[in-house]
């Protein structure tokens, strides 16, 4: 079916690349009874095709494909209107092709010698949402436009907030939600979260966008480096000028550790009332809602910073992460058994806490969105927490050491803020320190 509006937001550009914007539905009650029986469908289907998957399998040592169950699902539309042809059919085929891929991952992380769980059936509670692939096949999604409709100075028409959901079986679903920048509709996934007031859905949209077309100088004015730590959550150093660096420092926010004492208690609420009682939900719902509370705060917080960011560099430079190595279990394994295990796992915690992997990937997101470059420093070869800014000398430090000294040069500072002066002088080139590292760069 061809997309009339879509047209009109193609872009002139280059690059494409592909962004989700998520909007909050407002269903009304009838609407949110069928979309939950939406769900339920899904999920009937979900546990149905394990069940045929795991039934071949074991009666015939026969595994079913993707194709198979498409082709069986065919057939069940034929046979049952009443029930399943009135559901949009790519969609139901986007819940067979998750099982396919939850099969193939875990055969992959069998083959890896690794132990992976086995695809689950699924409650409603298990169900993330409904997957929804072309748009105009049994959904349309309508952004509001600014200046109602009329393109800009650049001919292109600009999404203002909120939009509406058309849906097969459902009706219209005002949706309340901002992208940056308007493009081509792809794909869409409806999502349900169960909060304390109740079911909550939203709809993700998939969009194909122009490379924003956001004219940058790449010089070496504008370049960052930051240093991810624990008491502060990032150090940067960044380029003032041709000459100057400047530090700026992030303060940790410790959403998890400052909530400790509130979630133990809830916890504890939980686990002393009778497990599937009316008081057991109600205590864990309560423990969802304060959760979900504190990810929407950090979640948040990593957005703005990253946002501040993205805007102000035209470079940014980092080192890679690897938190799975700095927080592998400080009880250790019983063939190595971890030393200092309580100190350890406190400071797993905290790492943890910092979620530095989700923050780095939004900075990374909005960097490149902006046309900036990001860099990742290889960790091993610059070590950064070990050398010196200044003259390059490598010093061991151990974790707890939070003060650079250099013993060559007497160059001192902070060690956080000596880890990102070096990310900086490396992703400039400006590094004085021998022929190694400039291999690594
Ligand atoms: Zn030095």
């Amino acid at each position: 079916m061809p997309c009339r509006t879509n047209a009109l937001y193609v872009h002139p550009a280059i690059n494409v690349q592909r962004r989700k914007v998520t909007y909050k539905l407002y269903p009304t009650a009838a609407q949110a009874e069928r979309l939950m029986s939406l769900l339920r469908a899904h999920r009937d289907l979900w546990n149905a095709a394990l069940e045929e998957r795991i039934d071949a399998w074991r009666k015939a040592r026969k595994s079913i494909s993707y194709e198979d169950q498409c082709a069986s699902l065919t057939q069940l539309r034929g046979e049952l209107p009443e029930d399943w042809a009135t559901m949009n059919c790519s969609s139901q085929q986007v819940t067979l092709r998750r099982l396919d891929k939850a099969f193939k991952a875990f055969f992959d992380r069998v083959k890896r010698g690794q132990s992976p769980g086995f695809p689950r059936f699924k409650s409603i509670a298990r169900m993330p949402g409904i997957g929804f692939n072309g748009h105009g096949d049994g959904w349309r999604f309508e952004p509001n436009l600014a200046n109602e409709g009329r393109p800009d100075n650049f001919g292109v028409v600009c999404w203002a907030k909120h939009g509406t959901l058309r849906l097969q079986g459902v009706g219209h679903l005002p949706c309340r939600g901002q992208a940056r920048a308007g493009g081509i509709i792809k794909s869409c996934e409806l999502l349900h979260r169960r909060g304390a007031h109740g079911d909550q859905w939203h709809v993700s949209v998939t969009l194909e966008c122009a490379d924003a077309d956001v004219a940058r100088e790449r010089t070496a004015h504008h370049a960052m480096a930051a240093d991810w730590g624990v008491s502060h959550l990032l150090t940067i150093a960044r380029t003032d000028g041709p000459h100057d660096e400047v530090i700026e420092r992030e303060d940790n926010p410790r959403w998890y550790s400052s909530a400790a004492e509130r979630l133990v208690a809830l916890d504890r609420a939980v686990s002393s009332k009778k497990r599937g009682s009316k008081n057991w939900k109600k205590a864990c719902a309560r423990r969802g809602a304060f959760k979900a509370r504190l990810a929407r705060k950090r979640h948040e917080h990593q957005h703005r910073l990253s946002a501040r960011i993205a805007a102000r560099c035209s470079v940014f430079a980092t080192e890679k992460l690897a938190v799975a190595n700095m927080t592998r279990s400080a009880a250790g394994t019983v063939e190595e058994p971890g030393k200092n295990v309580a100190a350890r796992s406190g400071l797993n915690r905290e790492i943890l806490d910092t979620a530095a992997a989700a923050l780095l990937r939004k900075v990374a997101y909005e960097v490149r969105e902006t046309g900036a470059l990001y860099l990742e420093a290889p960790t091993r070869k610059l070590k950064p927490s070990q050398t010196c800014p200044s003259c390059g000398a490598v010093q061991k430090k151990q974790l707890r050491q939070r003060w650079h000294c250099c013993h060559l040069c007497g160059h001192e500072e902070d060690r956080d803020t000596a880890a990102a002066r070096l990310v900086l002088r490396w992703a400039l080139g400006t590094l004085d320190c021998g022929q190694e590292l400039a291999d690594a760069a």
